[in-house]
This record gives structure tokens, C-alpha cells and sequence, in this order.
């Protein structure tokens, strides 16, 4: 039986719940839901919710073992995962190893250059501002974190992208860009929390260029679910190598 207590919060993507066992802990659920556009596209990718628990699961495992500090605690049921509490850094922190998404329209760049060295971008995370990007000033003015633990954020973001970009890539799957989120817990210690899932990476077919990720719902592409479920297949596919 699983400990769970009142819903504390509920995103886009996720419910957070108390943890009847343990106040310093709380739960995770993974709903099918999705959204794209801040919202304004609205939707459901069918078993969504169980893939993504599933593959962030093995992601948040794969950095722990590389001695990242995550919220990640366990995976209780399909949909459930057993976190660390934390305060979530109101910031979002992307990496991005090929030109997508945002980056492609700024610059007028086209998607699929492969960058020289990783961007990382910082980005409010602010629904009624769109998330506007910030640089280490704004940071600092909106007093969201400190000078070192801005540095802490950006050197952890990368080692995360060299460590999940060596996985993937030994499972046929580019990683081009993703969203990280940190938290802090009751000690102050930063911690990565949130998921990283298909819904918050970019993931291409290394041979074929295929997108297997959000970017098929956000642009009506088609096969949505077979790409979240092939992603999960990769993930727990041995290594090819
Ligand atoms: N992303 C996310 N949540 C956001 C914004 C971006 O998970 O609120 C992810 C997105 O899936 C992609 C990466 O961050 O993997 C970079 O997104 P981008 O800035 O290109 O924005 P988008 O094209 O998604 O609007």
C-alpha cells in the first residue's frame, strides 16, 4: 500500500502528494496529460505517464551512480515515484547539444547544426512572464540564487548532459537539447528534481534524424505514443556496445 497523504500541488505533466512515511518526502504521480505552447495546446499521450516515470527513473538512477545529487528516492508504483521534498529553484537551466526548438528560431539558425561546445541557457520559470531567459544579472537582481550556486547549477547541467548523452547515444538516440530543474532540500543542499523524460528532452534517431519525443505532439507529427514507448525500449535495452 502505497503512504499517500494530500495533494500538495498539481502541474501540467504531475501531481506531487505527501508521503505519509516520512514529512522530508513526498510523491511524485505522472499523469498522461500534455500541453505544448504554454498551455494553449492541450492533450493526452496515451501511457505517457508510466513511460516517463519509468525512463526518469532510470535516468535519475544512471546520474545517482554517477554522483549527481537527485530527488529521486524510488519507484513505488507505474505512475508513482518517492522523492525528496525540496523548493524548487524557480529557474530553468537547457542544455543543448544541436540547434532546436527556440534556439533554431532566435538565431534563424537551422535545426540540426551540431554546436562546437553544449549552450546552457537560464530561463525564468514564470507561467504569467513565458519563462522569459535570463543571464547571471537578472539572476542575481531577482535574487533566485546565488553567484555560486549559479556556477553549481550550469557545471552540474553539464556534467548531466556528458552522462546522459554517453548513454544514449551507446541506445541509437541522440540527445539534442533538455530542461533541467533543481531544487533544494531541507538542509540547502541543491538537488535535480522534476523528470527527465521525452517530455522535457529533445531525442532523434541517431540514423535516421527521427523525432522521438514532444516535438511529434507539440507539431502534430504522429506517432506520439510509438516514439515515447520507443525511447522507453532503447532505456532498457542492454547497450549495444
Ligand atoms: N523544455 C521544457 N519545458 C519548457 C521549455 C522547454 O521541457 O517549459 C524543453 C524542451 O522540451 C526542449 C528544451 O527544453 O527539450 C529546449 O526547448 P526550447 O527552448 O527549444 O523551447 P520549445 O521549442 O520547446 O518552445
Amino acid at each position: 500500500m502505497i503512504k499517500k497523504g494530500r495533494q500538495l500541488y498539481e502541474g501540467k505533466a504531475k501531481i506531487v502528494y505527501e508521503y505519509k512515511g516520512d514529512p522530508n518526502l513526498v510523491i511524485q504521480f505522472f499523469k498522461d496529460d500534455a500541453t505544448a505552447f504554454d498551455g494553449v495546446k492541450k492533450g493526452k499521450i496515451g501511457n505517457k505517464g508510466i513511460i516517463n516515470n519509468s525512463i526518469s527513473t532510470r535516468l535519475f538512477r544512471l546520474l545517482g551512480e554517477h554522483g549527481i545529487a537527485t530527488h529521486f528516492v524510488d519507484k513505488i508504483s507505474e505512475r508513482d515515484m518517492l522523492v525528496k521534498l525540496v523548493q524548487i529553484i524557480p529557474i530553468e537551466m537547457i542544455v543543448r547539444n544541436i540547434v532546436a526548438g527556440s534556439l533554431s528560431k532566435r538565431f534563424g539558425w537551422d535545426e540540426g547544426i551540431v554546436l562546437k561546445r553544449p549552450i546552457v541557457e537560464v530561463y525564468y520559470k514564470s507561467d504569467p512572464l513565458h519563462d522569459p531567459m535570463l543571464n547571471d544579472e537578472h539572476v542575481m537582481a531577482l535574487e533566485l540564487a546565488t553567484e555560486d550556486e549559479l556556477a553549481y547549477l550550469r557545471k552540474t547541467a553539464r556534467e548531466i548532459n556528458e552522462i546522459l548523452c554517453a548513454f544514449l547515444e551507446e541506445r541509437d538516440l541522440v540527445l539534442v537539447d533538455m530542461k533541467l530543474e533543481f531544487g533544494k532540500d531541507a538542509e540547502g543542499n541543491i538537488l535535480l528534481a522534476d523528470e527527465i523524460s521525452p517530455d522535457t528532452c529533445r531525442y532523434w534517431d541517431k540514423k535516421t534524424g527521427e523525432k522521438l519525443d514532444k516535438d511529434r505532439f507539440r507539431r502534430d507529427l504522429g506517432k506520439v505514443e510509438e516514439s515515447y514507448e520507443e525511447v522507453y525500449r532503447r532505456i532498457f535495452l542492454e547497450s549495444s556496445r
